[in-house]
């Protein structure tokens, strides 16, 4: 629910210095529960890396935000994002589906500018190799579009790509010393270790008339973003206004990305002013029902495994559709699983490997399907595409349904 307050200029609360983990970091509450872990001593990381760790991670009664209980160090932190990390690293035109997802973001997100004259500058944190800032240009030609981005290669990239990209950690850096019209940070918010730090940075950006737009999963709804190890934080609406009023922002409006592009939602903001303005806040039952929905979700990813291992029923020749986020999940939280899986397919293949598994192009394997395919895509998009193989010929194997999602099993159930 939303409730109005008048907004007066806010201190960082007492809870955030010395033993900030005694409470919830963005309400104060001490009202928590703990969520399960997905699997035991096996988490994922958002690059597709398996870390040794059994997630600990609790639920806000309160605010509903998700945090560790215990969180990381900083020395693990920065591990998780070494050379290797490669989330951001393939070339800008490598991968169809990075630059059809950017084109998704940059409509969204521009369509939220609304009817006002483009911005004369735009500045993305995190910006990788800059597919969304080319998709930001192609719709707002004259915009001077500039950014920062921790990963070396991907900055190269965007430099060679025309973009003023400055290599390094937000908000540690912040290179510009005059503000701009627009900040857009598309799911880092999530990865940072303090928020406000970072909310604080953005404001700085934004200096008195910018606006920022910040992308994070919806923590608003049960979400798969709380098995990702290397998000901190899953941000409720309440909990993002509130470490907002921490960095002297204002949380304008809070908007669901279209369903092409997933369950993100996008928090507009404006700089903290003496005026009234709206909070977005939350209370106990109905924290205490997203925390019963999320418990569910995880245990079902918990089962995950068992299920689909038995709905395989020891096939020999498995191959698996898909190299993406779904197929780095199944490959974390369902083992037994994967170790049935021969080979990866994919449309366009933008790497020889997933894991140790070879990645075909699905080109060379349409004509003589054989065996079994295991669906490695998001769950709704499962059944379009078993439909699809199917009339290729495969025995396709889905598993939207075992993760709650309106889907039927395209095999008998062994589960
Ligand atoms: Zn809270």
């Amino acid at each position: 629910m939303c409730v109005l307050f008048t907004a007066q200029l806010p201190r960082i609360p007492s809870w955030m210095f010395g033993n900030q983990f005694a409470g919830c970091p963005a309400c104060g509450s001490g009202d928590r529960l703990p969520l399960p872990a997905p699997a035991e001593q096996r988490a994922l990381l958002s690059d597709g890396a398996i870390i040794a760790t059994t997630l600990s991670k609790i639920s806000c009664m309160r605010c509903g935000v998700v945090t560790y209980s215990e969180p990381p160090s900083a020395n693990v932190v920065s591990g998780w994002y070494g050379s290797h990390y490669t989330l951001n690293a393939f070339a800008p035109d490598a991968d169809r589906f990075a630059l059809a997802r950017a084109a998704n973001y940059a409509k969204w997100l521009s369509n939220q500018w609304g009817a006002r004259p483009p911005p004369a500058s735009v500045f993305e944190i995190g910006c990788g190799n800059a597919t969304l800032l080319s998709k930001l240009r192609e719709l707002w030609p004259s915009t001077r579009f500039s950014g920062i981005e921790a990963a070396p290669a991907a900055a190269a990239q965007a430099r060679a790509a025309g973009f003023e990209v400055v290599t390094g950690h937000f908000p540690k850096v912040i290179p510009l010393a005059t503000a701009v019209d627009l900040v857009v940070s598309v799911n880092v918010i999530e990865h940072v270790s303090d928020p406000v730090k970072f909310l604080l940075g953005v404001s700085q950006l934004v200096g008195r008339e910018g606006v920022g737009f910040i992308v994070c999963p919806d923590g608003d709804r049960p979400n798969i973003d709380l098995l990702f190890a290397d998000h901190l934080y899953s941000l409720t609406a309440a909990a993002f206004s509130h470490f907002a009023r921490y960095a002297r922002l204002c949380v304008h409006a809070v908007v669901e990305a279209p369903a092409e592009i997933g369950m993100f939602v996008l928090h507009i903001l404006e700089p903290l002013t003496e005026k009234t303005a709206f909070v977005c806040d939350s209370d106990n039952a109905s924290s205490l029902v997203l925390h019963g929905a999320r418990v569910r979700l995880i245990e079902q990813w918990r089962q995950l495994d068992r299920k689909l291992a038995a709905r395989l029923d020891s096939a020999i020749e498995v191959t698996a559709f898909g190299v993406g986020e779904a197929a780095a999940m199944l490959r974390a939280y369902a083992p037994l699983t994967w170790s049935m899986v021969k080979r990866c397919t994919a449309d366009v293949v933008v790497r020889e490997h997933f894991g140790d598994l070879p990645v075909l192009g699905y080109g060379l394997l349409r004509e003589t399907p054989k065996g079994v395919m295991l669906l490695a895509v998001q769950p709704a998009t499962q059944s379009r595409l078993a439909s699809q193989l199917e009339a290729d010929g495969w025995t396709v194997v889905t598993w939207a349904d075992l993760v709650g999602l309106a889907d039927t099993p395209h095999q008998k159930d062994g589960a």
